[in-house]
């Protein structure tokens, strides 16, 4: 186990008279720096930094941030959820860490997914099942983990979609990482 014990902060981020949302920060007892090249090749969509070092991760329209001595998240709804994500994230960086001798450690800087590389193996009728007015909206709300794939109907229903289907799950794999 890396991270034995930690401290949250939280902040209070209003957008309107009833619209706010939570922002916190653990901070760490422990320097999570070795464990970041085994984060990242963990997660999918992970951006890492191993300059900083730092790592960012799009999980359930959250940005994520892992540093040597804090992990930070935004758009929480509430303190109950700010402890129950903090928690979880906390558990997957001394999971990553305790199954480390299973993982090859990744040290590169992946790209970040672009809209267009998603849309290219959408179905491209803009039919707007999903609710959007075009197949490149929805690409640009998966890109930014805002919209999940299953609303694009035509991609499970239509079998001669089934390849690009299986493409744009594993590109925009995004699962808590079962370690
Ligand atoms: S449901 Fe699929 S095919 Fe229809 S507009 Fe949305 S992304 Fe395009």
């Amino acid at each position: 186990m890396l991270i034995t014990s930690f401290e949250t902060t939280i902040t209070v981020s209003t957008h309107s008279v009833d619209e706010f949302e939570y922002e916190a920060i653990a901070h760490l007892d422990a320097d999570i720096s070795p464990a970041l090249p085994y984060l990242n090749a963990t997660l999918s969509r992970g951006i890492y930094l191993p300059v900083k070092p730092a790592l960012s991760w799009r999980h359930e329209g959250r940005n994520i941030g892992f540093w040597p001595q804090r992990i930070a998240v935004d758009h929480l709804e509430s303190r109950e959820q700010v402890a129950e994500v903090i928690q979880q994230l906390v558990d997957l960086v001394n999971r990553v860490w305790d199954q480390r001798a299973e993982i090859e450690p990744d040290h590169t800087t992946h790209e970040r997914l672009q809209p267009l590389e998603v849309y290219r193996l959408l179905p491209q009728t803009n039919c707007r099942a999903c609710g959007e007015s075009t197949c490149f909206n929805l690409a640009l709300k998966l890109v930014a983990a805002q919209a999940e794939l299953t609303s694009c109907q035509p991609l499970y229903e239509d079998p001669a979609q089934a390849d690009q289907r299986a493409a744009l799950e594993m590109m925009l794999a995004s699962k808590w990482p079962a370690l």
